[in-house]
């Protein structure tokens, strides 16, 4: 029996913090329980707000809580080719198109719609759905806005996507803890409407990238925070769709802030470094980690 495999996969598009501290933790407790290997990944395809320092602070921060993983480490801009053949892929199958709508057109559409007291769906996070008005454009006429050097990206025609699975897409089989059983009635791909699989500057996305590094890397135990619990249902399609094996999910509670939110990279006071500099020690960042409040409501059930 091969054993299980988890990675700890930060952005460097900013520093570590106390969020990060309980994921990289729990992959490390939840690895060593099950006998498997920890991977780190380096998320940094957004090459223009991710930077070699915040890397560096990655690596410096880990070493501090004593977080130990594998050698090498994946880094995401290392391998768009990668992404641009499984986007090619998808392209083949048909289930992207090209999106040409820029924000100021989204905006538009949206106003026009609630003009007429509509409101407009929003994704789980909050954001406007993409319309969608150029599924339906012809060939010709995506060819010749090509032609003219028309920016677009790529998005995934979900509704597409689902129907070619004839919907075996199933969420019972989410080997989510966390949410004890009612993974099937939150998750669904399509409250997000058609996400991008391919940003108008580089041939991949987040949940591209994703999906195809957990596969590559052989991750069978995905671990992280509960604010990508609902992009796992748009992961678990692209999985699917492309043919990937489908790891199991834990989606640990969240750190919140005082005021209750959820803790963000400009948050300096619960940055790794911050509070390494004002005198904490890693065996005080885990009992800080331990005493914060929970925005889960069954606390301790969530907890590794
Ligand atoms: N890179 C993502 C982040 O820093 C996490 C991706 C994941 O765990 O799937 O939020």
């Amino acid at each position: 029996m091969t054993a299980p495999v988890f990675r700890f996969a930060p952005s460097p598009n900013g520093e570590l913090h106390l969020g990060h501290a309980l994921s990289a933790l729990t992959n490390e407790r939840m690895a060593a329980s099950a006998g498997g290997r920890l991977l780190l990944r380096i998320e940094d395809i957004d090459i223009a707000r991710c930077n070699p320092e915040f890397e560096a602070g990655i690596f410096r921060d880990l070493a501090w809580l004593g977080v130990a993983y594998e050698r090498p480490v994946r880094r995401q801009s290392d391998h768009f080719a990668e992404y641009e053949a499984a986007l090619e892929r998808l392209k083949k199958d048909e289930l992207v198109y090209p999106a040409f709508m820029s924000r100021g057109e989204i905006r538009g559409a949206i106003m026009d719609h609630e003009a007429s007291g509509e409101s407009w769906p929003r994704d789980p996070d909050g954001a406007p759905v993409y319309p969608g008005a150029d599924k339906q454009m012809s060939q010709r006429e995506r060819r010749r806005r090509i032609n003219a050097g028309a920016p677009f990206a790529w998005r995934l025609d979900t509704a597409a996507a689902l129907a070619r699975l004839d919907g075996h897409l199933s969420w019972r089989e989410w080997a989510d803890e966390a949410m004890d059983g009612v993974a099937e009635i939150a998750a669904d791909p399509l409250q997000w409407g058609d996400v991008i699989i391919a940003r108008r500057e580089i041939p991949t996305s987040y949940h591209l990238s994703v999906v195809l590094d957990d596969a590559l890397q052989g991750v069978s135990h995905v671990v992280r925070g509960k604010d990508l619990y609902f992009a796992t249902s748009v992961q678990r399609l692209l999985q699917q769709v492309l043919g990937l094996p489908q790891p199991g999910y834990f989606h640990h509670r969240l750190i919140t802030g005082p005021d209750g939110r959820k803790l963000s990279k400009s948050q300096r006071d619960t940055g790794l470094a911050a509070l390494r500099e004002a005198g904490e020690t890693p065996e005080s960042v885990k009992a800080m980690l331990e005493r914060r409040a929970s925005d889960w409501p069954h606390k301790g059930r969530s907890s590794p």
